[in-house]
């Protein structure tokens, strides 16, 4: 049986680690062509060979998200490679936490970069490969905290707003353009990954919690997520599967939120 994704080109940032090692190895298994970026080359190596052991199909690439001239040369190598670019996952991104009034200039500007530089290039650059074949899915990683505010998070918010709205925008440039490509936001709540290390207990989200971080989270999860639990990249991965695959055929510009109902209380 063929998978859901099967022999689809997608293109993963910051697949390296967390989510987007989860969506790396869940479209995997459904017959995607994995191409994992990152800054972390060896986690990178790793996942790949995780992949290919599951019978899969992975390559890596070293890829700085905020430079543009890497973004032409990873979508001219996926193309001189595959031919093609089915799905994109604009997922690298880092969190900060501080108060607004203690944030440096040259911290909120670095998050900016990633967070929303690194959107805003992925997109402008995998477009045109996806258009020589009319069609593709791009899967913005947005979060919760680009849906509602939170102490302490003001940059990230602000790089998180930014992806959703920048997201409807180029949704709507595709489908004017009708380029058979779907552009949508995902906002995942909280999701046990490695970003939390730089956020928990520096009086952010998470401030209040002890232990290490799979405890600090599962504390804070039963306190404020209404199922009572953290959630898992292969969470958010699902959901990614299901917008990369053309079950979501007729899904463009929508926001799809999996945080146990966080934004809903
Ligand atoms: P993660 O485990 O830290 O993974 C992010 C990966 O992106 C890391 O390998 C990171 O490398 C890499 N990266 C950082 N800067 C980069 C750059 N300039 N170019 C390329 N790659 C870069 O975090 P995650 O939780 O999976 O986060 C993935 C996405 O989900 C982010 O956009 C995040 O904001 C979003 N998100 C996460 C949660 C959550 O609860 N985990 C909730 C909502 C949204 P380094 O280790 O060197 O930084």
């Amino acid at each position: 049986m063929a998978g859901r994704v099967e022999g689809k080109v997608a293109l993963i940032t910051g697949g390296s680690s967390g989510i987007g090692r989860g969506c790396a190895e869940r479209l995997a298994q459904e017959g995607a062509i994995i191409v994992v970026t990152d800054v972390q080359d060896a986690k990178g190596a790793e996942v790949v060979a995780v992949i290919e052991a599951a019978g899969g199909k992975a390559s890596y690439l070293h890829h700085d998200v905020t430079d543009e001239q890497a973004w032409i040369d990873t979508v001219a190598a996926v193309k001189a490679q595959y031919g093609r670019l089915d799905i994109l996952v604009n997922n690298a991104g880092i969190g900060l936490s501080s108060p607004v009034t203690d944030m440096a200039l040259s911290d909120f500007r670095r998050q900016m970069a990633i967070n929303v530089d690194g959107v805003f290039l992925g997109m402008k650059h995998s477009l045109p490969l996806m258009r020589e074949h009319q069609s593709g899915s791009i899967i913005n990683i947005s979060s919760i905290a680009g849906l509602k505010g939170s102490a302490n998070m003001s940059g990230y918010c602000a790089t998180k707003g930014a992806v959703r709205l920048m997201t409807k925008s180029v949704a709507m440039e595709c489908a004017n353009a009708r380029d058979g490509v779907r552009v949508n936001s995902m906002h995942p709540g909280i999701i046990d990954t490695p970003i939390w290390d730089t956020i928990i207990g520096t009086g952010g989200p998470g401030s209040n919690a002890v232990g290490d971080r799979p405890a600090a989270l599962d504390a804070m999860s039963e306190t404020i997520v209404p199922l009572g639990v953290k959630g898992y990249p292969l969470d958010i991965a699902n959901g990614v599967l299901w917008l990369a695959s053309d079950e979501s055929r007729y899904v463009t510009g929508a926001e799809m939120v999996i945080d146990g109902g966080l934004t809903v209380r």
